[in-house]
């Protein structure tokens, strides 16, 4: 993993950095999780200010997220909402996200999120149940990288025409290039890249921001 974009020079890094001014909030977040442990779980901030440019370009009003850990992610798109729109987010970490609920009121968020404790995949099916397919405008997939293809059907049924996912981790350190890699995880990447170049439901891109980030817009 990892929580700056690849393959920039020290210097370059620093520049980008620089122009892109990081709310203070999310600039405290970063150095409060950056004492955990897994603190390269956390995206970065140049990802963060893509996502919630991407999300603001569609006019995005519901959006999910899958794996918020201590809320980077979350605090990036719910910015990017209109007052009334509703990110639901997945984990299930009590204690990552207790971290996350403090910052979603510091960053004055927290009216926009809904939390949603307990396995994605069961959250997801619930609210297919529900009857809330095709209304949602933007999915982030950022948690267990085995069940990413699961994520990836799940959230397509629950976007709406135009709505994107945006699956997080697609380069994977670089892992997803070295044939020696072969890990579980790997392959789960390595194998829904693969898919989504292919599949006749999505136009997709595949960039190198944060650690690569899988983009698919449905038709
Ligand atoms: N997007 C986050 C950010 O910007 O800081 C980072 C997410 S971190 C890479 C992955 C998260 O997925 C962790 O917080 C973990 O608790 C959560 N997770 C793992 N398995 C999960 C599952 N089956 N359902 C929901 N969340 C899960
Ligand atoms: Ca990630």
């Amino acid at each position: 993993m990892s929580s700056r974009s690849l393959g920039l020079s020290p210097s370059l890094y620093d520049y980008l950095y620089g122009w892109q001014n990081e709310p203070s909030t999310l600039a405290a977040l970063r150095e409060e999780t950056a004492r955990m442990p897994g603190a390269s779980m956390q995206i970065s901030p140049e990802q963060g200010r893509f996502m919630g440019w991407l999300v603001a370009l569609i006019g995005a009003r519901r959006c999910l997220e899958i794996g918020v850990f201590t809320g980077y992610s979350s605090i990036s798109v719910a910015l990017a909402l209109p007052d009334d729109g509703r990110l639901v987010a997945c984990d299930v970490s009590e204690e990552w996200t207790a971290i996350a609920r403090r910052y979603w009121e510091r960053a004055g968020v927290a009216h926009k999120i809904e939390l949603r404790l307990g396995p994605a995949l069961d959250t997801l099916a619930a609210l297919l149940a529900a009857g809330q397919a095709q209304s949602f405008d933007f999915a982030f997939i950022d948690a267990d990288k085995e069940a990413y293809r699961e994520y990836y059907e799940r959230c397509l049924e629950l976007l709406r025409p135009g709505g994107i996912i945006a699956v997080d981790n697609a380069l994977w350190d670089g892992r997803v290039a070295d044939p020696r890699e072969d890990a579980p995880s790997t392959r789960a990447i390595r194998a829904l890249n693969a898919f989504v170049a292919q599949d006749p439901r999505v136009d997709a891109s595949l960039i190198p921001v944060g650690d690569g980030l899988l983009l698919a817009r449905k038709r």
